[in-house]
């Protein structure tokens, strides 16, 4: 049993060594560091101690062998993760600019994560489950958008809570059906927890307050609004608070959000008040960009807690 699932994609990440570099000029690349948006998720949930699970597929190879072992390792219950032969492990390629952006290569529709079908979502699988984590990104094409509605109407009938982070790419993100999806999706879900732009760019409306308050009009229990190195904005029904951030020095922002959202479900699972889980995950998105790799800052409960003590006594004033 397995109280938070996820669906979706595991990878590789290489990374460029250096800021500046680019896809177009031959450069020194570092990794292979274990990846995919919803495994950096599922894996921050199994470290901050909820009993969890990904659906997903992987190739016979090493790659998909140093996710599996990565995950078990953290916690993640395996057991739907399956090794495929003819397909390799899929693989992103990152490449960081000077303004904080970034360029990515995917190769997951060539690999074996494109395998998933829907035969492999099963009702018998959400049993126990209380919540069901959907991300954007891994809806890459018609097949996996099926998967995930069949995954979400199984979802509705067990009455298990969705969330919903939308983390759209520029490269994989351009298509109409893709958009269709993501209105479903966010129709049905509980929790919404986009970055600044995406909310803007799925409401259409420019005014943050206003483009949240029209997703909280369908049913949305709370909009988790991500702002990278300024923190987060918690939209509830009728009102909202905003959490500072962190000061950190960001080392690789890859991965901060989904380190996030792994840290704010797992909380709310065990029940703790959204205030409280979203302190846990502001603190996780900054543990998170302090890593090189992108699964390397997913953090224990534990190592959250002394992270947070040690950032308010830095904040504190000392006297002589
Ligand atoms: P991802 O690349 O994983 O998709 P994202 O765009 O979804 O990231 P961000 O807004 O970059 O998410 O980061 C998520 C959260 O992590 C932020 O809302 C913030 O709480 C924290 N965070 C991210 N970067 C920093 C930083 N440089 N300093 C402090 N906190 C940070
Ligand atoms: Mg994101």
């Amino acid at each position: 049993m397995s109280e938070v699932m996820t669906i979706g994609e595991i990878l590789v990440e290489v990374m460029a060594k250096n800021v500046g570099q680019t896809f177009e000029k031959t450069g020194e690349f570092i990794g292979p560091f274990p990846s995919g948006a919803p495994a950096i998720f599922i894996d921050q949930v199994a470290k901050t101690g909820s009993s969890c699970a990904i659906v997903s597929k992987v190739g016979n190879d090493g790659f998909g062998q140093m996710n599996i072992n990565r995950l078990k390792q953290d916690g993640v219950n395996v057991q739907y993760i399956e090794s495929i032969k003819d397909r390799t492990t899929g693989i992103a390629f990152v490449t960081y600019k000077d303004n904080r952006d970034r360029d990515f290569i995917f190769t997951m529709k060539d690999s074996a994560v494109a395998c998933i079908s829907q035969d492999d979502v099963r009702e018998e699988m959400f049993e126990g489950c209380k919540f069901l984590h959907i991300m954007g990104c891994s809806a890459f094409d018609e097949k996996m958008i099926l998967i995930f509605r069949k995954a979400i109407s199984i979802a509705k009938t067990k009455n298990i809570k969705i969330s919903f982070d939308p983390n759209i790419r520029k490269e994989i993100m351009n298509d109409r059906k893709i958009k269709d999806f993501i209105f479903f999706t966010l129709e049905n879900c509980d929790v919404f927890l986009p970055g600044e732009e995406e909310l803007k760019w799925i409401t259409g409306i420019e005014d943050e307050e206003k483009a949240a308050h029209s997703v909280l009009n369908q049913n949305v229990r709370c909009v988790v609004v991500k702002r990278g190195n300024r923190g987060c904005r918690v939209y509830e029904q009728h009102s909202y608070f905003d959490v500072d951030p962190y000061p950190v020095n960001e080392i690789d922002p890859t991965g901060a959000g989904d380190c996030f959202a792994g840290t704010f479900i797992s909380l709310l699972n065990q029940g703790k008040s959204i205030l409280e889980a979203v302190k846990y995950a502001n603190a996780s998105g900054a543990y998170a960009v302090l890593k090189k790799g992108p699964m390397e800052g997913t953090a224990k409960l534990e190592e959250l807690e002394e992270f947070i003590k040690a950032k308010d006594k830095e904040a504190k004033p000392t006297y002589c």
